[in-house]
């Protein structure tokens, strides 16, 4: 007995991979040797039943699967022939690759600010946005709105600006795959979805991985080809500049066998964020959903109060073995590769103050309820 009261508490996992891996068992083990012993490790059939599956998962009419999601958008960019004297309006508050694949092909990414609730962009400010775009004499053609920590953006608003604009709409779901927004999933919204299957992203692979959702008929066969080097009818008739962007057959059914228990997955992850927010409610701005929308909570993400070092925050959460995150501690528009791309209006002040006040708890589907209550009293005690 005192040997089990003097040993200090289990470390908490941020992302806990290896709980995941103990529920599916051994049919993930058996999913991968089957590839192996087939050896179709390119394109392989686990790759096209993925792309069904997902299909089917979120009801869109098209999905192409690839290597990862900083390709998907770039895929989707080539599909929209983005270049030089383009501007694509992103968030300033998301993940680099959102604007750096707009930099790729020429074009001018242009920053715009986000709500401070839902951390998406903000419509008002993609307007100033499109505004700035034309005052320098770029040509605003699309839009790329993020979903981020697995909440869907604001897509009634963002949908009508893009409309009267002439611009299209790539939904950079990299965090959102499975969310809902009112009666649509995720995948069937704007004119191409792109996600990521990084391992830490809701739905992971053992790798990289990525894909493209959309309806167009003639889109997906373009996108088909660019993703094997511009190929036409054969492997050595080239009839684009494509890239190498495919999927590998062993992430294709590592992420069938993922498939099957994501649903369950997502539903845990949202038990999990209502226990969080009833808690620390008071102690905390705890992210809240907008009517009819559905995260997947890729991450769960609060804003301490004005003035809290986040720093020390974060030490004193960890030395009670809590670990934390912090996405982002810089928007873009502050990063040394992005600072001289336009911003929306005179600046994205939401976006700066986010990344001073955000903290991102520990989240995966297999967080114990005593876990979550020693994160929860270990937050409350630091912050008291
Ligand atoms: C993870 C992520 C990406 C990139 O996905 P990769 O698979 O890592 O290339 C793009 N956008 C956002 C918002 C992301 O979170």
């Amino acid at each position: 007995m005192a040997d089990v009261m003097i040993r200090p508490p289990e470390p908490i996992e941020f992302v806990d991979l290896g709980a995941q891996r103990r529920h599916i068992g051994a049919r993930m083990d058996e999913a991968i040797r089957r590839v192996i012993d087939h050896g179709r490790f390119i394109l392989g059939p686990e790759v096209a039943e993925l792309e069904r599956q997902l299909a089917e998962f979120c009801g869109a009419k098209h999905v192409l699967s690839c290597a990862n999601g900083t390709d998907a958008l770039g895929l989707a960019l080539m599909a929209k022939h983005a270049g030089p004297g383009q501007a694509v309006l992103v968030p300033s508050f998301t993940f680099a690759a959102t604007a750096e694949v707009v930099a790729w092909f020429g074009a001018t990414p242009v920053f715009v600010d986000v709500f401070d609730d839902t951390f998406n962009m903000d419509p008002g400010s993609l307007e100033a946005g499109i505004a700035a775009a034309k005052r320098l004499g770029l040509d605003p053609v699309g839009v790329i709105p993020v979903d981020l920590f697995g909440l869907p953006a604001a897509y009634d608003d963002i949908l009508e600006i893009a409309a009267a604009h002439r611009m299209w709409v790539i939904c950079d779901a990299a965090q959102s795959f499975g969310a809902a927004y009112k009666d649509r999933k995720i995948g069937t919204i704007g004119d191409l979805t792109t996600t990521s299957f990084f391992p830490a992203k809701p739905l992971g692979c053992y790798g990289d991985g990525g894909a493209v959702f959309l309806d167009d008929d003639e889109t997906v066969a373009v996108l088909r080809s660019l993703r094997v080097h511009g190929q036409g009818t054969d492997k050595y008739d080239n009839v684009r500049i494509g890239m190498n962007a495919r999927l590998d057959t062993v992430q294709a059914a590592v992420l069938i066998e993922k498939l099957r228990i994501f649903a369950e997955e997502i539903e845990a992850r949202q038990k999990i964020a209502d226990r969080y927010s009833t808690a620390l409610r008071d102690l905390v701005l705890v992210p809240e959903l907008p009517d009819g929308l559905t995260s997947v909570w890729a991450q769960y993400t609060v804003r301490l109060p004005p003035g809290r070092d986040r720093d020390q925050v974060a030490a004193e959460l960890k030395s009670l073995g809590v670990p934390t995150a912090v996405y982002y501690v810089k928007p873009l528009h502050r990063q040394t590769a992005y600072r001289d791309y336009p911003v929306a209006g005179n600046g994205l002040p939401v976006s700066e103050r986010l990344s001073e006040e955000v903290l991102s708890l520990p989240m995966h589907p297999y967080l114990e309820k005593p876990v979550q209550d020693r994160i929860i009293a270990a937050l409350t005690e630091v912050l008291r």
